[in-house]
C-alpha cells in the first residue's frame, strides 16, 4: 500500500487515559477516589480541573477491556499493512504502566497489552501464512541515564546469579555500547542489540519474560547489602524506559525467495514489507525530589526527565497540525528515547499514549501533572 495515507485519520497521536482501581495499599491508608469520569464523555475532573482525551478507561469510564480493541488492535492491523507504530505507557511510579503494558509478564498470566498483541499477531499470521511468508523479530532494551541497555543480551541473560537472590548481572567490560543509527532512508536501527528471531507465541513470551527479569534485577555492579540493593533495583526499574519492539517482515509466497537468492535489493522488493511496533513502558514521571539522597540516583532522575521532556515536545510538535504543515522542527534528537522512536512517531506511523493514573487523593498532585502532560500531547 502507498504509505502516503494515514488510514484516513488526520491525527497521528491518540491519547487514552487509564485509571486503575484503588489498590489495597491505598485503601488501607484510607485514601479516597478523587478522579471523576464525566458520564458518557471521555472526560475527567479532578478538583476544579477538567481534561478531555480520545478515550477514558477504568474507574467509571469505559471498561479497561475495551482498550485493546479500540486503541491497540488497529496498530497491529497497521503493522500488516507496513505501518510502524508506538504505544507509550506514561505515568508516575505505581500508576499501573507495567500492569497495563504487560511488561512484567510471567508465564501463565496473560494480562496486559503486550501478551494480547502477541495473541492477535500469531492468530493473524496463522490465517495468512499460506499466502505470505512471515518473519518476526523482537528486541527488548531499556534506556537508563541516556544509555541503551540490552535486556536480551545472551552473555548476561544466563549468568543471572540466583544464588545471592538478586541476580548480579554485569555488562561485560569491553562490550561496545549500543548505538542508535539512522539509515539513508530514515530507518532507525540499534547497532549492537540482540534481535531474537521468533516463530511462536511461546518464544516471544520467553523473550518478554527474560527481558523483564533482566530489567528488574538491573545491571549495576552491586555489593551484598541486600536491603540497599532491593531499594536500588526498584528505583532503577522505575527510572528506565523499557522498550519491547516487534518487527514484522512479510514476503509474498507467489515469488518465493530461492535458496541462494539472498540479494535483498532485487525485484523481490516489491513483494516485501517490513514494519515495527514499539511497546514502551516509560520511566516514572514523578520528579527526582522524592527519592534518595545519593548523587547517582539523582543523576538518573535528571536524565529520565530529559527523555520524558523530549517526548512531550516531540508529540506536541507532531500534534500541532498547523506547525507540522509549516515544516516545524520536531526535536527528535533531544534524547535517546525520541531518537530511537523517530521512525515510529509521526510521519505515517501511529502512536497511542496511555496516560496511567491512580485515583487516590494522596496522588492528586502527580495525577494532575500526568493529566496536563497527556493533554498537551493531544
Ligand atoms: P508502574 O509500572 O506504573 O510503577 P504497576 O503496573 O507496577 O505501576 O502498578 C502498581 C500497582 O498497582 C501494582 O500492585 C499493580 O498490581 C496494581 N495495578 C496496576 N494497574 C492495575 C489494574 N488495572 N487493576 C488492578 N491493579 C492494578
Ligand atoms: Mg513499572
Amino acid at each position: 500500500p502507498s504509505p502516503a495515507s494515514n488510514g484516513g485519520e488526520n491525527c497521528c497521536v491518540k491519547v487514552a487515559l487509564h485509571i486503575r482501581p484503588l489498590i489495597a495499599d491505598e485503601r488501607a491508608q484510607g485514601c479516597k477516589d478523587c478522579v471523576t469520569v464525566v458520564s458518557g464523555k471521555p472526560q475527567v475532573q479532578i478538583g476544579t480541573h477538567a481534561f478531555t482525551f480520545d478515550h477514558v478507561y477504568g474507574s467509571s469510564g469505559t471498561p479497561s477491556s475495551a482498550m485493546f480493541e479500540e486503541c491497540i488492535a488497529p496498530l497491529v492491523d497497521g503493522l500488516f499493512q507496513g505501518y510502524n507504530a508506538t504505544v507509550l505507557a506514561y505515568g508516575q511510579t505505581g500508576s499501573g504502566k507495567t500492569y497495563t503494558m504487560g511488561t512484567g509478564f510471567k508465564d501463565g498470566c496473560q494480562m496486559g497489552i503486550i501478551p494480547q498483541v502477541m495473541n492477535v499477531l500469531f492468530s493473524k499470521i496463522e490465517t495468512l501464512k499460506h499466502q505470505i511468508e512471515f518473519q518476526l523479530h523482537v528486541s527488548f532494551i531499556e534506556i537508563l541515564k541516556e544509555e541503551v541497555r540490552d535486556l536480551l543480551d545472551p552473555t548476561t541473560l544466563n549468568k543471572s546469579d540466583t544464588a545471592n537472590g538478586h541476580g548480579g548481572k554485569v555488562n561485560l567490560p569491553g562490550k561496545p555500547p549500543i548505538q542508535i543509527r539512522e539509515t539513508s532512508n530514515g530507518v532507525i536501527t540499534l547497532a549492537g542489540s540482540t534481535e531474537v528471531s521468533v516463530s511462536t507465541f511461546k518464544e516471544m513470551a520467553t523473550c518478554l519474560e527474560q527481558g523483564s527479569l533482566s530489567r528488574a534485577t538491573g545491571s549495576t555492579n552491586m555489593n551484598n547489602q541486600s536491603r540497599y540493593i532491593t531499594d536500588l533495583t526498584i528505583s532503577i526499574s522505575s527510572r528506565s524506559h523499557a522498550i519491547f519492539t516487534i518487527t514484522l517482515e512479510q514476503m509474498r509466497k507467489l515469488n518465493p525467495v530461492f535458496p541462494g537468492d539472498s540479494n535483498p535489493n532485487d525485484s523481490m522488493n516489491e513483494e516485501y514489507l517490513c514494519a515495527k511496533l514499539h511497546l514502551v513502558d516509560l520511566a516514572g514521571s514523578e520528579r527526582a525530589k522524592r527519592t534518595g539522597s545519593d548523587g547517582m540516583r539523582f543523576k538518573e532522575g535528571v536524565h529520565i526527565n530529559k527523555g520524558l521532556l523530549a517526548l512531550g515536545n516531540v508529540i506536541s510538535a507532531l500534534g500541532d497540525d498547523k506547525r507540522r504543515k509549516e515544516g516545524v522542527h520536531v526535536p527528535y534528537r533531544d534524547s535517546k528515547l525520541t531518537r530511537l522512536l523517530q521512525d515510529s512517531l509521526g510521519g505515517n506511523s501511529r502512536t497511542v499514549m496511555i496516560a496511567c493514573i491512580s485515583p487516590a487523593d494522596i496522588n492528586a498532585e502527580e495525577t494532575l501533572n500526568t493529566l496536563k502532560y497527556a493533554n498537551r500531547a493531544r
